[in-house]
């Protein structure tokens, strides 16, 4: 079908338009912390001319704003109110990846009312992904098995708690923090348990999920094994070079 909007002035460029009748291609990505989810999510929406939304940081988002006013992740309604409350400044603070506000995030994700309050905003970003982009890939804990259980492509990525605690102490470290190893294990320790167990939405793989191990694999290892993985669920072949 041609394209009936006017041509984009000189210079620019448009995204491909989307067909309005077909309905957004979502891709699934959940996992525990530090398993290489975001590297992979970004890769493969950049490589399929996809959106990305890395679900983590609404949380992340809704456990800093606790902390910048004072209170406490624990505190059922302080948490809720956040959620409710969540602004684009929030989502753009620049403590949002740091260990306290990870610790809080996942404090604050095992509250239904914060879980109920960020549902609507991710079902609606993987139905009507922006910039007319044909389809959306979400990473996280629960889009496999809660926000879009109808997506044709799941994955569940993970890999082993040590080399994950490693991953993560780099990161942070390139981030300037001076932590130390048995401090970040620990942490990802506790952290994995509390989303595991928690009675809403768990972390746990969805019943149809493919299961990626990157342990011993490279980024993109990784992200050629999910490449054709989502080719051979959606027929969507990667167009874009990273
Ligand atoms: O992925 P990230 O480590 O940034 O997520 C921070 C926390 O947010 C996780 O530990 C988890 O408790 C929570 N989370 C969640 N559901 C999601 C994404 C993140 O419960 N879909």
């Amino acid at each position: 079908m041609s394209d009936p909007r006017p041509d984009p002035p000189p210079g620019t460029h448009r995204e491909p338009a989307r067909d309005e009748s077909a309905r957004p291609l979502v891709i699934a990505i959940d996992g525990p912390a530090a398993a290489g989810k975001g590297t992979l999510a970004r890769g493969l929406a950049a490589r399929l001319g996809l959106a990305y939304l890395d679900t983590g940081a609404l949380y992340r988002a809704v456990g800093a704003k606790v902390l910048a006013e004072d209170g406490d992740p624990g505190d059922a309604a302080a948490a809720a109110r956040a959620a409710e409350r969540l602004t684009p400044a929030d989502l753009a603070r620049p403590d949002l990846r740091s260990e306290a506000v990870g610790a809080a995030a996942s404090r604050v994700a095992a509250n239904p009312r914060v879980r109920a309050a960020l549902l609507d905003f991710q079902r609606g970003f993987a139905a009507h992904p922006p910039d007319g982009r044909a389809g959306a890939v979400l990473d996280g804990r629960d889009i496999g098995t809660v926000v879009c259980p109808d997506a044709p492509a799941k994955l569940f990525v993970d890999a082993s708690v040590e080399i994950r605690a490693r991953r993560r102490m780099e990161e942070l470290r390139q981030g300037g923090s001076g932590v130390i190893y048995a401090a970040v294990l620990a942490d990802l320790k506790e952290r994995d348990a509390r989303d595991r167990t928690r009675a809403d939405a768990p972390l746990k793989p969805a019943d149809d999920a493919e299961l990626l191990d990157t342990t011993d694999l490279g980024i993109e290892e990784a992200l050629e094994t999910a490449l054709r993985f989502v080719e051979r669920k959606t027929g969507l072949a990667a167009t874009k070079r990273a």
